[in-house]
């Protein structure tokens, strides 16, 4: 896919890209191939599958409907998908990216500072031990590739408001994750599931993008520690 045929794809979708963001996707990508060649971000390399696999894909697990003016938390950023693509298409709302490993961190810094992104904070940690003082703080959750979806949940949901929504991106197997999940769904204080498909172009395949809401506090006591969110998942 091209950026062209993104935007167009897009505009389709009710999200208009206007020139200023896709020079900043088009910067993003070059930083991206740069990087990867000496640090391995990501095992999509070349830029058409790039800007399918990672741009389109994340902006269509987007719905503007949700975006303005809201404070976000990515999971898992790794090279920023998907925290750091939204935060290029939605300027009004605020993006904390976090990740565990150090270099996908110093790549986020990176591009923050190349694309003058003043919406984006990156935090070099773990989901499971973030400041208790962001504990029902965030509108959106979000995360893409990073744990099955009973596990993302207890690391995801404590941090979100009531009223807010967590947003996981899935592949084939998001509904059979969902079967999995129903009791933590409920022990987490998430409710109402909406399930939405997408399909890449060129038979790339099916995204499933779950949409859970939060309609309880989380008890204090999660999330537990990541051996035991492992161990003895929800
Ligand atoms: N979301 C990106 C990266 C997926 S790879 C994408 O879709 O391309 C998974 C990333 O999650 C890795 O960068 C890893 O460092 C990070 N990660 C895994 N467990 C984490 C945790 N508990 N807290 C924060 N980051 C985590």
């Amino acid at each position: 896919m091209t950026f062209p045929e993104l935007r167009e794809a897009l505009a389709k979708c009710h999200l208009t890209l206007d020139d200023q963001m896709m020079e900043q996707y088009d910067r993003y990508l070059h930083l991206l191939v740069e990087w990867n060649e000496k640090f391995n971000l990501t095992s999509i390399v070349l830029p058409e599958e790039i800007v399918e696999k990672h741009f389109y894909d994340c902006l269509l697990a987007s719905d503007p409907a949700h975006f303005p003016n809201k404070q976000v938390l990515d999971i898992g950023s790794g090279a920023g998908f998907p925290g750091l693509v939204w935060a290029i298409a939605y300027p009004s709302s605020s993006f904390v990216l976090l990740d565990a490993t150090q270099k996908k961190c110093l790549f986020l810094e990176e591009v923050k500072r190349a694309l003058n992104l003043s919406n984006v904070t990156v935090i070099h940690g773990r989901a499971e031990s973030l400041s208790s003082s962001l504990r029902e703080h965030f509108d959106l959750v979000s995360a893409r590739a990073v744990a099955s979806l009973r596990i993302l949940l207890e690391l995801g949901a404590p941090w979100l408001k009531i009223g807010g929504t967590f947003i996981a991106m899935k592949g084939p197997k998001g509904e059979e994750e969902l079967e999995e999940a129903h009791h933590a769904i409920k022990v987490l204080g998430l409710g109402q599931v909406e399930v939405r498909k997408a399909m890449l172009p060129n038979e790339d395949g099916i995204r499933l993008n779950l949409y859970l809401k939060k309609e309880r506090k989380t008890e204090k006591r999660y999330p537990r520690s990541y051996a035991d969110v492992v161990k003895k998942p929800l």
